[in-house]
């Protein structure tokens, strides 16, 4: 299975695996350019894989289903029309034209309802963890938040992690500002430095760069305590607390 990125407004990223003339979309907020992508490698559009309700991530899926009669998964919320079949925590889907299977992981903070997709060593996450950052927290609390970035977590370290936008340089930016003595985030922020300026996307990325130099993963280090709970003007006890504040703090970067 090879996975391409599809950019789409400005700065999202729509994901097509493909396997053996057929495919797999992600997250299709537009029909246009899957479809052009599937035209023009003459593809069979097997399935659609849903993370969460936001109309970048949905408003192609209607359009895909139809013309390539896709089957679509995702969380049951009544936001999300058009899903055929209703995942939940631990559900498994088959897919053996593209040679893969997926297991679900409810990832509630970003929105309610939002879910993650695992499998083949491969994480499609949506809005939930970023490069280097997280997802805003629209619909759910610090505690829901951190859980779910925790369960990311504790993933295998080789994990290759598909998120749905290109935030990477600003989240860096934001990192090196919580933790500027940190060697590895400073090398990484070079490599996506180069990637960039080649016009290459900085996703995925591996689960061991992301708990190496990604504050919200890294909210138990006794620097990172000590700069958010600066920052924030109070002590902050425990990991939640500390994810809270740094979760305001980059609000307001
Ligand atoms: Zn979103």
């Amino acid at each position: 299975m090879k996975i391409y990125p599809i950019p789409a407004f400005g700065d999202n990223y729509l994901w097509l695996a493909v396997h053996e003339g057929h495919a797999l979309a992600v997250d299709p907020g537009d029909a246009a350019p899957i479809a052009a992508m599937l035209e023009r490698h003459a593809l069979k559009l097997d399935a659609i894989l849903v993370t969460h309700h936001h109309s970048d991530h949905i408003d192609g899926i209607g359009e895909l289903a139809e013309r390539y009669g896709a089957r679509v998964f995702g969380p049951a919320d009544e936001r999300i029309a058009l899903i055929d079949e209703h995942v939940t925590e631990g559900s498994r889907i088959e897919l053996p034209q593209l040679g893969c299977s997926f297991r679900v992981l409810e990832v509630p903070g970003h929105t309610r309802s939002h879910i993650a997709w695992y499998g083949s060593d491969t994480l499609f996450c949506g809005d939930t963890l970023f490069a280097a950052g997280c997802g805003r927290l629209f619909e759910g609390s610090p505690e829901q938040m951190w859980h779910s970035l925790s369960r990311i977590a504790s993933l295998p370290l080789h994990t290759q992690i598909y998120c749905a936008h290109e935030y990477t340089e600003g989240n860096l930016r934001f990192a090196l500002a919580v933790e500027p003595d940190n060697q590895a985030l400073i090398a990484r922020i070079r490599r996506v430095a180069q990637l960039r300026a080649a016009g290459r996307p900085s996703v995925p990325f591996a689960l061991a760069d992301e708990l190496a130099t990604n504050p919200f993963l890294r909210v138990r280090e006794p620097a990172i305590i000590r700069r958010a709970s600066e920052h924030a003007g109070r002590a902050l006890p425990g990991a939640v607390d500390v994810f809270a504040a740094l979760r305001e703090w980059k609000n307001s970067f």
